[in-house]
């Protein structure tokens, strides 16, 4: 007989190990059991990633002893009422699975008390099971200790990554609980000292604390009410974004969550469309709860919007107008009247809104332009780079960069209507039969965009028009149907056709230009809709503010 049945240990070891996968799964559960019993003070220790201890004290309400015996059964809770409690995010812990699960995987100690002039109780448990009763001292509050864990799953411990690794994730995790608890203190402690000692502070700092790192204090606030989404939090400004992010965070109703969509619709905000530069952003999103799909996962990670082409839509407006109306280098008169935007689907409300904003990039484009001061003091550096000074200090532009956003967004704006520039001496390339092919597909959305085109004979194309404002030759025009060949069919779309249009219409570097080159582009980046970055999301602009060359100079 071959299949046995497995006996009843091994089956709720098995299950366990479902739901408590790493030391980094065990913190976020015992955290937000912390947290749920009202904590102000949670101290986090960690040895060896959390693979040979995981300790979590509170100064929460604490258990009864009767109450400790029983935490660690399944589907003990005392958080759950009524099935329709699953629905409303009340409170983190709702299946009673937790500590049940954990106890089949390690070695666990409770200790607990509910007022410290009674004898709290300590619970040492192995195998699944009680071994020892004792009294304990302490003062009110909670501590559980995880010792060994996966010690009876080996494969689940031998999948564990590096201590490092493991220590990384569960730290992110404790961050996590940090941004959106800015009230209570949290301490991690490892072999190596304390790691990480977070006092009681307003929120701003709170996060600036976990970030690390001087960039920070670009994150621009921001606020956006609206029903049944609200969302606010901090965004890094447009101007100081670098490749890598250090958070991405979002949460929903106080509760992390890695939504991709919202993500997405971030980056589209922003107009990056590449992973080149990523932003960071802490995002606090409200959702009526009758909106959200809470699949009853086990770690409560997953939430659906209902509406997601709605979620979508929203967000990635939301970021641009906050993007925009707070370009905080140049103050903006009407701070206070975004925070108050709405946004309903009413059409009518909508072109009001639309209307007002309009308004406000028009006033705001002004302001900008004029953070160039007069006389404005151009300097093109290496044919490259374009330095200009602003009220603040200066700005950077990369001229290829800029000159690839202007472009594109006048090549889509213009679709219906190109404009074009006639060629004196039309220009013509000789391609093979199969880029023949790739510009038979192509051509109607080329002359879409300004192109004229002709075919001389089987295998040369003629260009007798360009785009207006085009920098563009022989090799450019041959190098735009390569890449679409590159690009593939699949992937063209009027965007990214026109993204390698611009990219190669665009003035190179190395093109010297005059004061008078150099003021119109700058004048028809800020006349974009997103001046920041190039079509593939590389920066156009960068700022420096004279305070940033004090501290250099060492003058602060
Ligand atoms: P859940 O959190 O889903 O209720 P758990 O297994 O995580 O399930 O915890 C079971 C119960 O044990 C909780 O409902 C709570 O009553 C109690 N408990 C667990 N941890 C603590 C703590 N740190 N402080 C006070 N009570 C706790
Ligand atoms: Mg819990």
């Amino acid at each position: 007989m071959r299949i046995k049945r497995l006996d009843e240990r091994t089956i709720k070891r098995i299950a366990a190990g479902e739901v408590i996968t790493s030391p980094a799964a065990v913190v976020k559960e015992l955290v937000e059991n912390s947290l749920d019993a009202e904590s102000k003070k949670i101290v986090i220790e960690l040895r060896r990633g959390g693979k040979e201890l995981i300790k979590v004290m509170d100064d929460g309400t604490g258990m009864t002893r009767e109450e400790v015996i029983i935490s660690i059964e399944r589907y003990t809770t005392s958080k759950i009422k009524s099935i329709e409690d699953l629905t409303r995010l009340g409170s983190y812990g709702f299946r009673g699975e937790a500590l049940a699960s954990i106890k089949e995987v390690s070695r666990m100690v409770i200790e607990s008390s509910v007022d410290p002039f009674n004898p709290g109780t300590r619970i040492e448990i192995e195998e699944g099971e009680i071994k020892k009763i004792l009294n304990v001292s302490r003062e009110r509050g909670t501590t559980v200790y995880v010792f060994s864990l996966f010690y009876n799953l080996p494969v689940r411990k031998h999948n564990l990554r590096s201590d490092g690794y493991e220590l990384k994730r569960a730290i992110d995790v404790i961050k996590n609980y940090a941004m959106v608890y800015n009230d209570i203190s949290f301490r991690v402690i490892t072999e190596k000292g304390t790691l990480i000692n977070l006092i009681p502070d307003q929120e701003r700092k709170r996060i600036e604390s976990i970030m690390e790192d001087g960039r920070a204090k670009f994150l621009k606030e921001f606020n956006i009410d609206g029903n049944p989404i609200s969302i606010r939090g901090y965004l890094m400004d447009p101007g100081n974004i670098k490749r890598r992010a250090i958070l991405q965070k979002v949460f929903i109703n106080r509760r992390p969550v890695y939504y991709r969509l919202i993500n997405k619709a971030v980056y589209e905000g922003y107009g990056i469309y590449s992973g080149e530069m990523n932003p960071d952003f802490i995002l606090f999103f409200s959702i009526a709860p009758e909106y959200l799909d809470v699949n009853i996962h086990p770690a409560k990670e997953r939430v659906v919007f209902k509406d997601e082409n709605y979620l979508y839509n929203f967000v990635s407006s939301s970021i641009k107008d906050a993007i925009k109306l707070r370009k905080t280098t140049f103050s903006v008169p009407h701070y206070t009247l975004q925070s108050s935007t709405v946004y309903i689907r009413d059409k009518e409300r909508e072109a009001e809104q639309r209307v007002l904003f309009d308004f406000f990039e028009q006033v705001e484009k002004k302001e900008y332009r004029s953070g160039l001061v007069a006389p404005i003091k151009l300097w093109q550096l290496h044919n490259e780079y374009i330095f200009a000074q602003t009220d603040e200090g200066f700005i950077i532009i990369d001229q290829h960069a800029a000159h690839e956003r202007v472009m594109y967004e006048r090549i889509l704006k213009n679709m219906d209507n190109p404009k074009k520039q006639g060629l004196l001496f039309p220009i013509s390339i000789t391609l093979s039969s199969e880029e023949i092919e790739v510009y038979m597909d192509v051509v109607d959305e080329l002359e879409k965009m300004g192109f004229e085109t002709r075919m001389v004979g089987i295998d040369a194309v003629a260009f007798d028009a360009v785009p207006e404002g085009a920098y563009i030759g022989e090799e450019d025009l041959k190098e735009i149907i390569l890449e679409l060949q590159k690009l593939g069919r699949i992937r063209w779309k009027r965007e990214s056709i026109a993204a390698v249009v611009a990219c190669r219409s665009a003035i190179k570097k190395g093109q010297s230009l005059t004061h008078e080159d150099m003021e119109r582009l700058i004048d028809e980046l800020f006349a974009c809709n997103e001046p920041y970055f190039c079509p593939h999301g590389r920066p156009t602009i960068i700022k420096y503010t004279l305070e940033e060359l004090d501290r250099m100079f060492g003058r602060k």
